[in-house]
């Protein structure tokens, strides 16, 4: 039997058993099924099930619940949204940006009421999020990106800190400034999808593991296929499989994942932990292109995530790309880079996973009330609460309710298609490349790479 434990920290910590659930055995009928037992699937189940006490609503697993990225991830549940405000403002203009910021705010704090409701002890702890400019180079990141939050009207949850403001927070080397956003919690991922599904099941949801669905049907009743039989929707199936979906032949080109993978050391001593003066444990990240997320663990130790694990040719996801030996070795590096004070300091894990990439950065949620097909997917590593908020908005879209969060920028929208293999397959690497590139030079003060704003254009979002 597998060990799921061995997928994260937080699989291993979540404080329950991983024994799997039972698997579906035959053909049911349901009013809604929803594929893929991660935040997003167990949040619209919860919240449907909130909406309509005695609905038929199951959740249809192929692992167990928080197998994906939802066990996985670097526990960031943040405002934060993989398009950045500027490029939101320009996609959908002031008002339409500025409302889905300020319900990506709301958010953050929704988690924390369900989590307290639900009796769900996921360690949240709001200490907001401080991204650092780390070299000259990334002042004007930063800057532009407050500037965005003011043109938003939003500047109050955000702060320009000076180096020394920035160091008094934290002690990382090389900051030249940084950005503090408020609306920011840390939490236990895995403490959270598995509370959540208990939540589910505590008000009539049915969980099915070891549960492969293998295609989908609209219809007046709509349908997953698994081995064992068809689950008949009278209401709406719902496709949260999120980076997996890509699996699907129907969804193959939907999303692109990519992987993050993510290093962790050991608790941190009193000592230690007076040395690196981490204030409030503030979620931390650099400007860099491959993406540096940081959390400091209730239990003091330091989580260091990074993109740059190569794509696999045809979308391949796969339990031997959760470790890249290349990439772990320079998180290592960059944790003694950041804190030079820890030299020597000891990583108990390595893990990683896959993310959802749309082809325009944008999440997005849709319900078609004909084929009876629902869907929420594409955060881009950003998922922790925007999942939270693409299930509310699904749920409405269900529901048939036109609502502020039905007519958010996120609701009934599609993302474009990614380019056919190997079209794919050229295009991700390069800019991979690219972006490793680009960020080594900032950091040896070399000038950019002579391809930079070809790439920088590429991956602007
Ligand atoms: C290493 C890493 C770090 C991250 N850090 C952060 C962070 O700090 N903050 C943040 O906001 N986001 C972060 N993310 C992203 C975030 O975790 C995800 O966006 C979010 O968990 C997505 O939730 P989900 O339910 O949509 O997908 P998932 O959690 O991936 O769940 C999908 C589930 O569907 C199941 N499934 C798929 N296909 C099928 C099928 N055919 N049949 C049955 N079941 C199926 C899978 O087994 C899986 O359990 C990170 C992700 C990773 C990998």
């Amino acid at each position: 039997m597998t060990d799921y434990s061995k997928y994260s920290f937080w699989m291993e910590t979540c404080g329950e058993s991983l024994t799997p659930r039972s698997a579906l055995t035959n053909s049911i009928d349901v009013d809604v099924a929803i594929l893929g037992g991660g935040y997003t699937g167990l949040w619209t189940a919860y919240y449907l099930l909130r909406a309509n006490p005695g609905m038929k609503v199951v959740v249809l697993e192929k692992e167990i619940v928080g197998y994906g990225a939802s066990g996985r991830n670097g526990g960031w549940c943040s405002s934060k949204f993989p398009v950045t405000p500027s490029m939101l403002e320009r996609r959908c203009g002031r008002d339409r940006a500025r409302a889905l910021m300020l319900a990506m705010n709301a958010t953050v704090d929704e988690v924390s009421c369900v989590c307290q409701e639900e009796s769900i002890d996921a360690h949240f702890h709001k200490g907001g999020i401080l991204t650092l400019a780390r070299g000259d180079h990334q002042l004007p990141l930063i800057r532009s990106a407050f500037d965005a939050y003011f043109r938003l009207g939003l500047h109050q949850q955000y702060e320009l800190l000076t180096a020394a403001q920035a160091q008094e927070r934290v002690r990382v080397s090389n900051i030249c400034g940084a950005l503090y956003a408020k609306e920011n919690a840390s939490l236990h991922p895995g403490r959270l999808v598995r509370g959540l599904a208990r939540a589910v099941e505590k008000r009539g949801g049915v969980i099915y593991e070891q549960t492969e669905i293998t295609e989908f049907k609209g219809g007046p009743t709509a349908r997953f296929i698994s081995p064992a039989g068809e689950v008949r929707a009278k209401r709406a199936i719902v496709l949260a499989g999120e980076s997996y979906l890509s699996r699907l032949s129907k969804l193959h080109r939907a999303l692109l994942p990519v992987y993050s993978l993510i290093a962790l050391t050991e608790p941190l001593s009193d000592q230690k932990c007076a040395k690196i003066g981490w204030k409030d444990r503030a979620s931390l990240a650099s400007c860099n292109y491959t993406v540096d997320y940081l959390t400091h663990t209730a239990d003091r130790r330091i989580l260091f995530g990074s993109r740059g694990a190569p794509y696999h040719f045809g979308s391949k996801i796969s339990d031997d790309q959760d470790r890249h030996a290349e990439t772990h070795d320079r998180i290592e590096e960059l944790v003694i880079e950041w804190f030079p004070m820890l030299e020597g300091i000891k990583f108990t894990h390595h893990w990683g996973g896959p993310v959802g990439m749309p082809r325009d950065w944008m999440p997005m949620t849709a319900f078609d009330p004909a084929s009876k097909i629902a869907t929420a997917r594409g955060y881009t590593g950003q998922g922790v609460s925007t999942a939270n908020l693409t299930a509310r908005v699904v749920t409405e879209l269900i529901m048939g309710r036109k609502t502020q969060l039905s007519s958010l920028p996120i609701a009934q929208r599609q993302s474009p298609a990614w380019a056919r293999e190997p079209f794919r397959w050229l295009a991700v690497r390069y800019m991979q490349n690219a972006f490793l590139r680009i960020d080594g030079a900032g950091k040896q003060k070399r000038p950019k790479p002579a391809d930079a704003s070809v790439a920088e254009y590429l991956g602007r979002h």
